[in-house]
């Protein structure tokens, strides 16, 4: 008996078997079938190979999360610090509870179209200190109470805006370059007026090397390349060290 195992078809030969077994339709849906499956089964091998890779990649996504948020709330303190080392009657039982993503929330968002409606505080006395004169009359016109500083260390600045809630802003480069896209060429013409006021005269060179410095700065940034001064941060935190003082310890 020479029956084919694949579709129980009986040969008189075995040659005949031989011969059905290399075109038996059976046999070939059998082999198709397995291949298939072994195909099926290594793809699910592979995707559950790729969910592994995923979970342990959010684990570690989670841990990062995790640290940043540490870092952040221990930046937050040193700079608390910083705000008490000269404040000798602080209440302490006002800050032990707070922490930088929570001070955030209760500031008023900077609203950067003010700075046209208060352009005219922008005062001669502010043009003539180029950066650091535009930095006054903005902390005090337009960013007011609406700004602290979490990292005292890296310069952060965190602050809402009428856009986006809880800015973080290294350096306050945002700040900049922002405040001088709201009107690049009223405040070039302006600076370049003051620059040649300046010079006619005689004022010190040093002013006049801030004016020409600053209208460098607000060329480039309407030009879109992103700005950043030591002079412009240098006034701001000042200003936010000084919010949150105000924020965190005289509220009661
Ligand atoms: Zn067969």
């Amino acid at each position: 008996m020479n029956i084919c195992t694949f579709c129980n078809k009986d040969f008189s030969r075995l040659s005949s078997l031989t011969r059905h077994k290399k075109t038996c339709k059976v046999k070939k849906d059998y082999e198709f079938e397995k291949q298939k499956q072994e195909l099926i089964q290594e793809n699910k091998r592979e995707k559950d190979r790729i969910i592994q890779l995923e979970k342990e990649k959010d684990i570690e996504k989670e841990k990062d999360r995790i640290i940043q948020q540490k870092d952040d709330e221990i930046a937050f303190l040193k700079t608390l610090l910083e705000v008490c080392v000269n404040k000798p009657n602080i209440q302490t039982q006002n800050i032990q509870n707070i922490s930088g993503n929570q001070l955030i929330l209760q500031l008023d968002p900077i609203d950067f179209s003010e700075i046209k409606d208060n352009f005219h505080n922008f005062d001669l006395n502010k043009q003539k200190n180029g950066m650091t004169g535009f930095a006054e009359f903005l902390c005090k016109d337009v960013f007011n109470k609406k700004i602290i500083l979490t990292d005292s260390s890296r310069d952060i600045f965190r602050y809402n805006t009428t856009e986006k809630k809880d800015v973080r802003d290294p350096k306050g480069i945002f700040l900049l370059n922002e405040s001088i896209r709201q009107d690049p060429e009223q405040l070039l013409s302006t600076l370049v007026k003051t620059r040649e006021f300046l010079e006619e005269c005689d004022e010190s060179q040093d002013k006049i090397d801030k004016t020409t410095r600053a209208i460098k700065l607000i060329r480039k940034s309407k030009e879109n390349i992103s700005v950043h001064d030591t002079d412009f941060s240098n006034v701001v935190k000042a200003h936010a060290l000084d919010n949150m003082n105000q924020n965190l310890f005289l509220q009661e």
